[in-house]
């Protein structure tokens, strides 16, 4: 499944695809020197990148 790019306004707490509404699970990419916060759905596994880095590890 491919990864979204969402941009988030006042809140994302709704699925965009599946419309589940409670929430996400996050994972964390390593890209560049850090990680990339990724959203996924828990109901229907879609994934969002929401462009939040971190540089843990
Ligand atoms: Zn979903």
């Amino acid at each position: 499944m491919e990864t979204i790019n969402k941009k988030i306004d006042e809140e994302f707490s709704v699925c965009d695809t599946c419309g589940y509404d409670r929430g996400f699970h996050v994972s964390f990419v390593k890209e560049g020197g850090g990680f990339q916060a990724v959203l996924i759905c828990p109901e229907c596994g879609q994934r969002f990148r929401v462009g939040w880095a971190t540089p843990l590890g």
